[in-house]
């Protein structure tokens, strides 16, 4: 099998939007996958709407997510000569014909047929035309635009993601391939930019699914073979309308700042439309490369649900190898203003605790700045929702948190295993029996401002004893003096 070759062809004419990193994402996959080459075309023929800063834009996002492209950029207005000279083959060999009508006059015809209530398609008179008067147009100077001659029958291809895909020809009319200027058309662009990039799979959003059948005859009357199409399916928001800024960040820039990891993103980005299977969900870019089928591309639109990215954030947060999540979360830290980088530097034992006990309840490196701050600050903040349901019964609480502080200071260290031991005996003496839990949550309130933290045991720990003391003792002061 010859080497497979693939392109992402973004119109730079905003930022990376989501859709379009997933469609690079699947191609690039694919080419992975298949030791073939993955292929970067700026579609930027559309001067008046592309940008240079769109193209920074989605060069920035690719290299974010790691998706890097095998050959040098191919900018595709720099094409503009080969795309010309590819519809004037087709002008040579027959395929397609001049056309002199002007816009005026294709208005003026489209508007008798509306009115008619007919669907308006190109007449065909211009094909109609003698070489003669062909000739006395061209001496004239009139201009024309080229038109592409559809033939009878129907265009199919068999998608890999749709099955067979038909469109009647009749249904087509003779399109514009170059306008009066020499310049293309958008498809008359992609398919000559096709052929010379050798492209063999075109894997593109399903919006694209109407230029096929019209690239297919272009393919043809170049006499060039054709590529294989994949169709992908839409993205959605949860409200199952198409995604737009309604529903949120759409950039990929976006989640980049906002913390999200490029590994959870590829993940995410990589079930939109696409079902690896055995219920798969959580994938290293490794495994996704290894995973990747076509097969298991999905023809329904796609969810974008950003609680589930979220979720995925977590699971890659976990995964990260821990030096490297420490260099993600120290400068957020250090930008919280709670700690300085030399003092996290001289406790590494200390902070790596930390990180390891914080990671597995975050989503994100902010929920780490967020639950970390309990134990890089002096005194806590506490969250009146956890006050109002975890010290409730003030009497039982002052009791409690009292007996608490009573049975930790007497401890020689400061150890979990003499913590647990004198805890159940401080819930024994309250007569809570085995039920030692019931501490534990006033407790942690006192201890981290919050009703959610790592284990007991392993936040007296990571506080300390002279801290922890200090908070049994600020929390007591803070129920003596609190009217209810
Ligand atoms: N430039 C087109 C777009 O951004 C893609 C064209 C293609 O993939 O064939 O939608």
């Amino acid at each position: 099998m010859a080497t497979p070759r693939l392109r992402f062809a973004p119109s730079p004419t905003g930022y990376l939007h989501v859709g379009g990193a997933r469609t690079a994402l699947f191609n690039w996959l694919y080419a992975r996958k298949h030791g073939g080459v993955m292929l970067l075309r700026i579609e930027d023929t559309d001067k008046a709407r592309s940008t240079d800063e769109s193209t920074r834009a989605i060069f920035e996002g690719l290299n974010w997510l790691g998706l890097q492209w095998d050959e040098d950029v191919v900018h595709q207005g720099a094409n503009l000569d080969r795309h010309r000279a590819d519809a004037e083959r087709m002008l040579a060999n027959d395929t397609a014909y001049r056309c002199f009508c002007t816009q005026e006059e294709l208005a003026e015809r489209r508007a008798a047929a509306e009115a008619n209530k007919d669907s308006f398609k190109y007449d065909r008179r211009c094909d109609r035309l003698s070489a003669a008067d062909i000739a006395a147009r061209l001496a004239d100077n009139m201009p024309f635009t080229v038109r592409f001659r559809v033939s009878e029958g129907h265009t199919s291809w068999n998608d890999l993601v749709h099955d067979t895909i038909s469109f009647p020809n009749k249904d087509i009319e003779d399109f514009i391939i170059l306008r009066t200027d020499g310049t293309p058309i958008y498809n008359m662009a992609v398919v000559s930019d096709d052929i010379a990039m050798g492209i063999t799979l075109v894997m593109r959003g399903d919006d694209h699914i109407s230029n096929t059948p019209k690239q297919i005859l272009l393919y043809r009357a170049l006499g060039a073979e054709l590529p294989q199409f994949a169709h992908l399916p839409m993205i959605h928001g949860l409200d199952g309308k198409k995604l737009s800024k309604r529903h949120g960040a759409t950039a990929v820039g976006d989640y980049q700042h906002l913390g999200i990891l490029p590994g959870a993103m590829l993940n995410f980005l990589a079930l939109l439309g696409w079902a690896p299977g055995d219920d798969i969900e959580l994938m290293t870019r490794d495994e996704m490369i290894a995973l990747f089928d076509t097969k298991g591309l999905q023809k329904k639109a796609a969810i974008f649900d950003t609680k589930k990215l979220e979720w995925m954030n977590g699971q890659h947060l976990n995964l990260l190898p821990i030096d490297e999540l420490m260099s993600r979360v120290t400068p957020a830290l250090v930008a919280s203003g709670h700690v300085s980088a030399e003092w996290l530097a001289g406790h590494s034992e200390w902070y790596l605790k930390l990180l390891e006990l914080l990671k597995v309840r975050a989503r994100t490196v902010d929920d780490i700045v967020q639950q970390a701050g309990p134990y890089l600050t002096e005194s806590v903040v506490y969250d009146p929702d956890a006050v109002a349901r975890q010290w409730k019964d003030r009497a039982f609480t002052e009791t409690a948190l009292a007996g608490v502080h009573e049975a930790l200071s007497a401890l020689p260290g400061w150890n979990a295993t003499a913590m647990e031991e004198a805890l159940r005996a401080v819930a024994e003496r309250l007569g809570l029996g085995d039920k030692a839990g019931k501490i534990f949550q006033p407790l942690r309130v006192a201890l981290t401002g919050s009703s959610a933290s790592p284990g007991i045991f392993d936040v007296l720990e990571l506080l300390g004893r002279e801290r922890s003391l200090a908070r049994l003792s600020s929390a007591l002061h803070f129920i003596a003096n609190t009217t209810t």
